[in-house]
């Protein structure tokens, strides 16, 4: 393209190293200055600006592996540059920094935010460079997405819908629901290093499918079967794994509460002993997929004294009948099953939302609902550490919520080069003018590095590595991927609003994705900035 810079990835790493100093300094401040919280608004930049250096330097691992690359990797490094700055002025004290800071990346940043060479990087997506295994893998979960997700998607999400069986047993058949379960519990990781990579790879493309009838079907059994590989007595990672690795179980997560979201280890709901087992007593929320759930994963507190906060908290398999997806209520007959507690009730109410449909999502009020001691995880030793069993499952749900946000994002794009390409306004294509080039562009480049990224941390976390990685992008690809729906509605002008095209469905569902799974300030503040900080004090 003639006036494009050359991509030179020198400038790109030395550009990248200053950023990396100013997030460096500005953990060191805030560590003096008390913490996060003594200052949320430049904590929180702080999180997202260093999940954006970290996503940048896996830019650069990507841009050596070739031209294309090179140039989506110095359009991402520049674009990082900018937002940093952008988050900068007039808080450079704040950061422990000066106005100038950006001194000699200017150059750099100026050539690859240029106009001209981002729209001549339209249409350049970079390969997603796997090996042809995981080349393999894409191919599958790509073709049952096109083939089964797709045609249906719609549907569902327009009539509030349930997922139909065919979706769940042809997921199950194709081991999505068991990929990181370990082999010899009826899964199909192998403890080497490529296990999460596998369900990063399929998670994308079913969230290409759909977000709410595909990629999200596999988040619950991952949660529950790490917390199970975390706590699990034998008997249970026996009993429960391969039945989740077959779709024989399907579970359900029974965490927040109304009054207890992001506050997890405040939680209220009771689990009390009895005789055989625990009687729960509360009200959980936003638990997704209950009604057709065999099982919930549930967070109780099995200490009375809240002064215990998370050390109070245990986690049961609950088990229940599959239920309606417009509500359902469940009864326990204590006698007939030979108890003398009073018999146990459990009643879900669907809670309507603005997308991420097809598995419903329920209030659940539990009263005196009798679980068997057998179910509580780690058996005895679990009592008092759900909240640490619970964690185990929620990492490896962030890594897969960055998985879902990359398929969903990777299918706004392909809409909106779809239409941009055909719609023609003002006797030209939408896509030949240079802004819609550059918007295109600058998705493109956004989608492939934080793919690379998701890759980097799947591969992390089989090292049993990557927690802090995780929860950086996890906070880092749900942002983009709002950007990105965003755009690409954009693109579709009216008709981006129309339910009749897609577009308006993944940008809803997109908006989901820095609520669920950790909310957006809650990982920047509570994880991300925390450790920032703690390795910055030392
Ligand atoms: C569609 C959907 C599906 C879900 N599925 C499930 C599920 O299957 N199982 C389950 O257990 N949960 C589920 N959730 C619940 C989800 O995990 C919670 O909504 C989330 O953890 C946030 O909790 P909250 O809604 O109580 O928000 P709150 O905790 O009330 O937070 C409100 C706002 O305040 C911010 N905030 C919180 N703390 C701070 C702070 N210290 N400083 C500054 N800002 C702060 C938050 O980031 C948020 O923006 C789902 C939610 C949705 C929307």
């Amino acid at each position: 393209m003639p006036g494009s810079p050359t991509p030179n990835l020198e400038a790109a790493t030395a550009a990248l190293a200053l950023a990396s100093s100013v997030v460096g300094d500005a953990a060191r401040r805030v560590a003096a200055g008390g913490g996060p919280d003594a200052d949320q608004v430049v904590a929180y930049d702080l999180a997202h600006a260093a999940a954006g250096v970290r996503a940048a330097e896996a830019a650069l691992t990507y841009g050596a592996t070739g031209a294309d690359e090179a140039r989506i990797a110095c359009a991402f490094v520049a674009d990082a540059l900018a937002d940093l700055a952008a988050r900068l002025v007039g808080r450079e004290e704040a950061f422990g920094t000066t106005p100038d800071w950006m001194g000699p990346a200017r150059p750099f940043v100026a050539a690859h935010r240029d106009p001209v060479f981002l729209a001549g990087l339209a249409g350049t997506e970079g390969d997603r460079r796997l090996d042809a295994d995981f080349a393999l893998v894409r191919d599958t979960f790509h073709r049952f997405a096109e083939e089964q997700i797709r045609p249906r998607a719609e549907h569902i999400h327009r009539a509030n819908d349930d997922i139909p069986e065919e979706i769940i047993t042809g997921l199950a058949d194709m081991g999505a629901l068991g990929l990181s379960i370990p082999e010899e519990y009826g899964g199909f990781a192998s403890g080497g290093d490529s296990d999460y990579l596998g369900m990063v790879v399929a998670t994308e493309e079913l969230s290409w499918g759909s977000l709410g009838a595909g990629g999200s079907l596999i988040t619950r059994p991952e949660i529950l079967s790490r917390a199970l590989v975390a706590g699990g007595t034998e008997e249970q990672k026996q009993l429960w794994l391969p039945r989740l690795a077959s779709g024989e179980v399907m579970n359900a997560v029974a965490v927040t509460e109304p009054d207890f979201g992001s506050d997890v280890a405040a939680i209220v709901t009771a689990a009390a002993r009895t005789d055989g087992g625990w009687l729960v007593n509360g009200v959980k929320t936003w638990c997704t997929f209950a009604a057709r759930a065999d099982v919930l994963m549930l967070l109780a507190r099995t200490d009375p004294d809240r002064a215990k906060a998370h050390r109070g908290l245990s986690l049961f398999v609950v088990e229940k009948p599959r239920g309606e997806g417009s509500g359902f209520v469940f009864e326990q007959d204590a006698a007939a099953d030979g108890r003398r507690d009073p018999g146990g009730r459990m009643e879900g109410r669907p809670i309507d939302t603005l997308g991420y449909r097809g598995m419903h999502s329920y209030e659940i009020a539990f009263d005196n609902w009798f679980v068997p001691d057998a179910n509580l995880v780690g058996g005895e030793e679990g009592v008092g550490r759900g909240f640490y069993f619970q964690m185990a499952g929620f990492e490896n749900g962030r890594l897969q919520t960055a998985a879902r946000a990359l398929g969903v994002m990777q299918a706004a794009y392909e809409a909106a080069t779809d239409y941009a390409a055909n719609r023609v306004v003002f006797g030209r294509p939408v896509g030949d003018y240079q802004l819609t080039r550059a918007k295109l562009a600058r998705m493109a480049v956004l989608i492939q590095v934080a793919r690379q990224f998701s890759y980097e941390v799947a591969r992390l976390m089989a090292k049993g590595e990557g927690t802090l990685e995780a929860s950086m992008l996890k906070a880092y690809v749900c942002r983009a991927a709002e950007w990105v729906t965003r755009e690409a509605m954009q693109i579709h002008g009216g008709m981006g609003y129309a339910e009749e095209f897609p577009v308006s469905r993944y940008f809803v569902d997109a908006r989901v994705l820095s609520i669920f799974e950790g909310a957006d300030e809650t990982l920047a503040l509570k994880v991300v900035a925390r450790r920032l900080v703690e390795q910055a004090a030392g």
